[in-house]
């Protein structure tokens, strides 16, 4: 929507309203939920917020402003009422049935990118599987930064697929990206390079504790990792060697997970050398990622 020049409030005063109401409510990030809803609104940077500070907002625009400002009054995250997230530099469109991508999983990226360096991937054509997809914002990220890298992405929610397809297109990977409904792996029968996967790991016992944001307004599919966190994991980790032979497998895993994720990727036969296991923390120091190398000769029983 085009920012109005006729009679009306000053863009400054509107911010500074909103900026206010979020700080009231006790919202973190009052300063920067209410800059990126004006700037989105308006389209325009936020750079331009400041420099325009004085142009006159319209009614429609003001209207449109107040019902974003009573969603996030609501708890409702500032990029579902958007409906775009920024993921490692790129705006990938999210919907009710994907997860809202998080800072935390560029440590995927960063993972990933370093596996891929290390093993000269790049060298060739190669290709990547993302386990839950969701917005496809992993799978996505990695085929933007790899040019001879193709990829399949699952998902169990069909609806979450039609977001990711459209964000394939919206970064112009769709001719390197395939996206399949389905559990897990169950769908494929095809070696991949790289499996990734930022599986459900919260406690289901966990789930009414989250922030308002978390437990409100995620898809529960996308946050519920069964009674322990780990169900997923083990989900995956069973069919291993259907998918990968002697590829990397990168997790992403929660709170104090690390040591018994250690243990499961020890269970299907990964990490039994030092070299063989990545372990990454993310921006706030927690153990955030896991990746380790399979050295499967592909007789092994599947
Ligand atoms: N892969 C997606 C993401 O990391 C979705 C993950 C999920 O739904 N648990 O954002």
């Amino acid at each position: 929507m085009k920012a109005e020049r006729s009679a009306g409030i000053e863009m400054k005063d509107v911010l500074d309203e909103l900026r206010q109401a979020f700080r009231s409510a006790g919202i973190e990030s009052a300063d920067l939920d209410a800059r990126l809803i004006v700037a989105h609104i308006l389209d325009i940077s936020q750079a331009r917020l400041v420099s325009e500070h004085d142009l006159k907002l319209g009614e429609a625009v003001i209207e449109k402003i107040r019902q974003a400002k009573m969603r996030r009054l609501d708890r409702e995250p500032v990029s579902r009422i958007l409906g775009i997230r920024e993921f490692w530099s790129r705006a990938f469109e999210i919907s009710d049935t994907t997860l809202d991508p998080r800072p935390d999983t560029e440590s995927l990226i960063d993972a990933a990118l370093e596996i891929i360096s290390s093993e000269k991937l790049t060298d060739k054509e190669f290709t990547i599987l993302d386990l839950g997809t969701g917005s496809g914002c992993i799978l996505l990220t990695l085929l933007a930064e790899c040019e001879n890298a193709t990829g399949v992405g699952i998902d169990i929610d069909p609806d979450a697929l039609v977001t990711a397809r459209k964000n394939s297109q919206r970064l112009g990977v769709g001719s390197r990206a395939e996206f399949v409904c389905g559990h897990w792996a169950d769908p494929l029968d095809a070696q991949f390079d790289i499996v990734i996967s930022n599986p459900p790991y919260i406690k289901s016992a966990d789930i009414p504790n989250l922030m308002p944001e978390v437990k409100n307004f995620e898809p529960l599919m996308a946050l519920d990792g069964g009674h322990d966190g780990l169900e997923a994991y083990r989900e995956i980790l069973s069919g291993l060697n259907k998918f990968l032979t002697t590829g990397w497998i990168i997790f992403e895993i929660g709170q104090g997970q690390l040591d018994d994720i250690l243990g499961l990727l020890g269970d299907a036969g990964l990490c039994e050398h030092d070299d063989d296991c990545l372990i990454l923390g993310d921006l706030n120091g927690m153990m955030r990622c896991v990746a380790a190398k399979a050295r499967f000769t592909g007789n092994e029983k599947k």
